[in-house]
Parts: structure tokens; sequence; C-alpha cells
């Protein structure tokens, strides 16, 4: 991390920030807040407002750097043209989105039904990529939702929202749905969660053993479907994963 020098506290000097790469501001803050910033971490509400704009010039400057050690003519080349600028664009605002913007805002509804029912939400389409490669991780999830008179609905589209937000991010499928699961109960409170989340790596089939058909299932069961086998045995059998 850089630290400031003398240089920069210097009275007189005019905006002492200029010149800072803003990632480095923000890495301030989350290091003065001692918050953790892993490539899975949501790291919104340190961003202030106009420096998600300033770290897009900021990656795009380092990606072409990457391009000019990967000694591709970045000036002559039109493919590679803007490339850097694309694939900056597309960590931040797309890809990697679940990182940089505060969490999707939910309409809660009391249960005024008394809903106690299994409910089941899926295949919500996964899309990732890992930790580790950068690679797309792309697959389906699963969500089971044992509801009790005091648990918050929330619309089935939403709990696509709050997939689309946790998987926006670079991941581990295994802490992923974890990540998940801890968001839905926290904002809904059931008496039991289950998910089920299915994804093909990338880094598997382009690279590495180049095995195209392995795919990683991970499950994560909470409340009464840890204690009632018979209700997770319901909920595993009424997922249409065959096909
Ligand atoms: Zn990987």
């Amino acid at each position: 991390m850089l630290r400031k020098t003398e240089a920069d506290q210097r009275p007189g000097q005019g905006d002492e920030d200029e010149g800072t790469p803003v990632s480095v501001k923000i890495r301030e803050r989350l290091s003065a807040a001692r918050k953790r910033f892993n490539a899975n971490d949501n790291i919104a509400e340190f961003i202030e407002p106009g420096e998600l704009e300033a770290l897009l010039d900021e990656v795009e400057v380092k990606m072409k750097g990457v391009l000019e050690s990967l000694v591709i003519d970045v000036d002559n080349d039109h493919n590679t043209d803007n490339t850097a600028r694309r694939v900056a664009k597309m960590y931040l605002n797309e890809v990697f989105k679940g990182r940089y913007v505060a969490a999707p805002s939910l309409t809660e509804f009391p249960n005024a039904e008394h809903l106690n029912e299994l409910m089941i939400v899926g295949p919500i389409t996964v899309r990732s990529a890992c930790s580790h490669h950068f690679c797309p991780i792309i697959g389906k999830l699963w969500i089971g939702v044992m509801p009790n008179e005091h648990t918050n609905v929330i619309g089935l589209s939403k709990y696509a929202r709050l997939a689309e937000w946790v998987m926006g991010r670079p991941q581990i499928q295994e802490e992923a749905v974890v990540q998940l699961a801890d968001l839905i109960q926290e904002k809904t409170r059931p008496d039991g969660l289950a998910l089920v989340m299915e994804a093909e790596h990338f880094c598997m089939g382009w690279r590495g053993v180049k095995e195209m058909n392995s795919k990683m299932i991970n499950s994560v069961m909470r409340g009464v479907f840890l204690k009632d086998p018979n209700l997770r045995r319901e909920f595993l059998s009424l997922l249409p994963r065959k096909n």
C-alpha cells in the first residue's frame, strides 16, 4: 500500500490527493475500517460517487500494460485497439459488478397467508468467474425455502437478483453458495433454507485438465433442512436436474 510521502503533506501543494490512484484511496478506507476486501467481498460502501468511473480509467491503463507485456501491438492491431477499455468495463460494470454496487433493494412482504409449505425457486442461471483463473463459472441454482409466519416473503425474481449480486464477483463455488445462503437467511429469516448449485468451471475445460463435461455440485442446508431428513429428501427429489 502506498503511504503518503512528506511531499504530499507539505502545505500549499493544492489537492494532495492529486495523483493518488483511486484504488489506493479506496484501499486505505477499507484498511482504516479493518474491512476485508477479498475478490468475493462487496466494497460498495467504500467507493465515493464518481470513483467508479476513475477506477475504470485506472483498470484500463493497467490492462493496456498487460496487453503490452503479452507483446501485443495494441497501437497497430485494430482488433485489440480498444480491448483494454472493453475488458475494464466488462470487469467493473458487468461480470464483477457485484463487488462494486450495493445490494439490490428488496420489497419484503409480511407472510400474511402464514405460508408454511416448502417452496422451491429455480433453476436460476448462475454466471460467475473463478477467483483462481478469472474463467467463467456457468451453472444453475435451486433455492428451497421453508417459511414460518414471521418469514418475510420476497418476490420470486428477487432470489435471482440476490444470486446475481453475489455471483457477480470472482468466486469460489463453495464460498459463493454460503454467501448467498447467509444473505437470503438475513433478508427473509425462514425456518429452513436449502441451496443447490451445479456449475461448469471453464478453467477445467479451456485449460488444465481440459475436461469439458465435469460439473461441480454444492449444497448448503440450514435450519429444518438440516434437522429433517424427509424434508431434505423431498427438496432434492423435486429438483429437475436431469436435463
Ligand atoms: Zn479456476
